[in-house]
């Protein structure tokens, strides 16, 4: 007997011409759903070409058979997407070739493919070639084992690069957190039908388009793990980055590779709610009608801290236009403060002092910012309207409105429907507010009024 474990996947060598890369481009998917974002410099780019007319060594690409259907089959680049993507944009005259190749004939530096003259071009497409590692018996896109062990190729050959954790819960494909990070955070989504990358992400929330920090190392995902996570939380919790990885972890399932179901989660909502929320309030600044981005949501500490204040605003009190319009003063007054904080302004520096994300400071953070939102209010002599805490009448309340309103739906009435056509039966019946509880709208007879289901449905949409 020989010692000789099971190989999971098994490897063909091949070798293909650089042109073959932008002839079939269709048939490379050079960005699979766990890779991150990751763009050679132009210099780079023609480094590479430089290696490539002298022929010099250049390592391996790793390619994934995937399989769509019985008779097609797609090529994952789970390595080399860079050195293909160059391969590509030389082919189709978009990269130069550069100077350093001065030496080896004087008619390359600066060409693009179709200036080369027909002997040059041949030796192109016919001499440039990479050696490829052909990964194949792993070639199901929804069978998360398979899709595991792409994922564990593909970091082993990271390994150099030291991966951050938002990186590594990126290509946790089969989480259902994972997924709905990436489809309302990351610049890029991925259409597991079709199984190609989709390069303008439609689903992006806008408030991650005005936030002012880069999304290179995945900063946008992170901090929308970071929201879920308080949200779940209900407040002030660890934000550390294991947090984030166990957050991502604790969502897997077996059937969770393109899986969007976590959206419809209270937390998931509550989430994108607050996102509104929040874009509403930033969303007429100047900076974004230039197509920048706000300068003042640049720092993911204050981001988060401003998350949990409105968050926490919104809990308690009556939040519409006149309240964001306040809200966004005092959070622009903050800032300026924050910026330029004066030796005595004891709130404001040990804000910055507790800039951490474990527990402790997100919590410090939170107190100090609250205090000084309502200190703000007060010294506008503004108020805040809190909410009725009680949202749903009771069955007495119930009783009542029904009667007072002789079981009748007050807006068929109003719509020129007569009496009898407007009656609901008590079954159907539903007790409205007539100022949404929302707005402040108390949960009293004197605010209630009987609707039927249909015009209690259509109320709430609007
Ligand atoms: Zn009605």
């Amino acid at each position: 007997m020989a010692f000789n474990p099971k190989q999971e996947y098994q490897v063909i060598e091949d070798l293909l011409t650089i042109k073959d890369f932008s002839d079939y481009s269709e048939e490379y998917v050079t960005r699979p759903p766990y890779q991150r974002k990751n763009v050679w410099s132009t210099r780079k780019k023609q480094n590479l070409l430089d290696s490539l007319f002298r022929r010099f060594y250049v390592p391996k690409i790793i390619i994934r058979e995937v399989r769509l259907t019985e008779d097609r089959t797609i090529k994952e680049i789970i390595d080399g997407q860079q050195r293909i993507i160059t391969a590509q944009e030389f082919v189709q005259d978009k990269l130069r070739l550069p100077k350093s190749l001065q030496n080896l004939h004087k008619d390359l530096p600066g060409k693009i493919y179709s200036d080369l003259s027909a002997d040059m071009r041949r030796f192109v497409d016919k001499e440039l070639k990479y050696k490829a590692d052909v990964v194949k018996g792993i070639e199901d896109p929804r069978n998360p084992l398979h899709q595991r062990i792409a994922t564990e190729i593909f970091w082993r050959l990271q390994q150099g690069e030291s991966l951050n954790s938002m990186e590594i819960a990126h290509a946790r494909l089969n989480s259902l957190t994972r997924n709905f990070i990436v489809k309302y955070s990351d610049d890029i989504s991925f259409d597991f039908e079709k199984y190609i990358p989709v390069d303008d992400n439609p689903h992006k929330h806008p408030l991650f388009r005005i936030i002012d920090r880069t999304n290179d190392r995945m900063q946008h995902l992170a901090l929308m793990a970071r929201f879920i996570l308080l949200e779940k939380a209900g407040g002030p919790i660890e934000l550390k980055n294991a947090d984030v990885e166990s957050l991502i972890e604790s969502y897997t399932s077996d059937d969770g590779i393109g899986n969007e179901t976590f959206e419809k989660d209270p937390i998931a909502r509550k989430v994108l709610a607050n996102l509104n929320v929040l874009h509403d309030v930033f969303k007429d600044d100047l900076m974004i009608k230039n197509g920048d981005a706000i300068r003042e949501l640049r720092q993911e500490y204050i981001i988060i801290s401003i998350y949990l204040l409105l968050r926490h605003l919104k809990q308690y009190y009556v939040i519409e236009e006149d309240q964001r319009k306040l809200f966004l003063e005092f959070f622009l007054r903050f800032h300026d403060r924050w910026q330029n904080p004066d030796d005595e302004d004891r709130d404001v520096l040990s804000f910055s002092e507790h800039r951490q994300q474990d527990k402790k400071n997100v919590e410090a953070r939170h107190i100090i910012i609250r205090q000084l939102f309502f200190q703000f209010l007060k010294d506008q002599g503004k108020d805040l309207i809190l909410k009725d805490e009680k949202r749903s009448f009771n069955e007495a309340e119930r009783i009542a409105i029904y009667r007072r309103d002789k079981g009748i739906c007050q807006m068929c009435i109003r719509e020129g429907k007569n009496e009898k056509e407007s009656v609901v039966s008590w079954a159907e019946y539903e007790a409205d507010h007539v100022v949404a509880h929302a707005k402040g709208g108390v949960t009293e007879i004197s605010n209630g009024q009987v609707l039927c289901g249909h015009h209690n449905k259509r109320k709430g949409i609007s």
